[in-house]
């Protein structure tokens, strides 16, 4: 199987991609499902499952937190999570049944990185980030070196904003993605080279063009 587990939606402010958008792309990356991750929402996970007739692709309804020590993406969750404390951010998720994973623990730039050390990481998550296409090779690497270190599963995404990048990043696996992760079977594998003309677009998105 192979799941791009990091997609946003135009109901992130950095993001313009639509859900109709999101599944032609996705058939055409040939994935077998993805996670709709917005930025503190979960608005756009819903709407995108509730578009997709294609039973031969899941969509995974999720967020991305933007918490006290950096992003936090709850997979399986339809409920709005309220706290942006770490700690209760992934409490929150398991609450409702969800999966927790740190994202992109060594983006460049500082307010995207974690902030977890010292911290026994393997109570909180079940995996971390370890391939995202929108990080530089250095930061992904550093991710599997923590995931190996606290006995995480691995998972990869392509942090997509826009449709050139979905599926440049993604999640490989046999059957179930929950237990895959769970017996810590997933691999994480993809590319980053659109990576950094995606994050300088959604910087214009963002900043340069809130109306749209
Ligand atoms: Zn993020
Ligand atoms: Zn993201």
């Amino acid at each position: 199987m192979k799941y791009d587990l990091h997609v946003h939606t135009h109901y992130s402010a950095c993001s313009i991609l639509r859900p109709r958008t999101i599944l032609k792309v996705a058939k055409k990356a040939k994935l077998d499902g993805l996670a709709v991750v917005d930025h503190n929402s979960v608005r756009g996970g819903l709407e995108v499952k509730k578009e997709n007739k294609d039973k031969s692709l899941e969509i995974v309804p999720s967020t991305e937190i933007s918490t006290d020590r950096g992003h936090v993406v709850g997979l399986y969750v339809t409920k709005d999570i309220k706290s942006r404390e770490f700690f209760n951010v992934t409490e929150e998720i398991k609450n409702q049944g969800g999966i927790v994973i740190l994202a992109h623990p060594f983006r460049m730039i500082p307010y995207l990185r974690s902030k977890v050390k010292g911290i026994d990481i393997r109570k909180y998550l079940d995996a971390v980030e370890c391939y995202n296409a929108r990080t530089s090779y250095f930061g992904n690497r550093g991710a599997g070196k923590l995931a190996e270190e606290f006995n995480l599963a691995k998972t990869g995404g392509s942090d997509a904003h826009f449709s050139f990048e979905v599926g440049r990043s993604y999640t490989l696996f046999d059957g179930d993605l929950r237990k895959a992760i769970q017996k810590k079977e997933t691999r994480a594998a993809g590319s980053n080279v659109t990576g950094l003309a995606g994050s300088t677009f959604s910087f214009f998105k963002k900043h340069l063009l809130r109306w749209w």
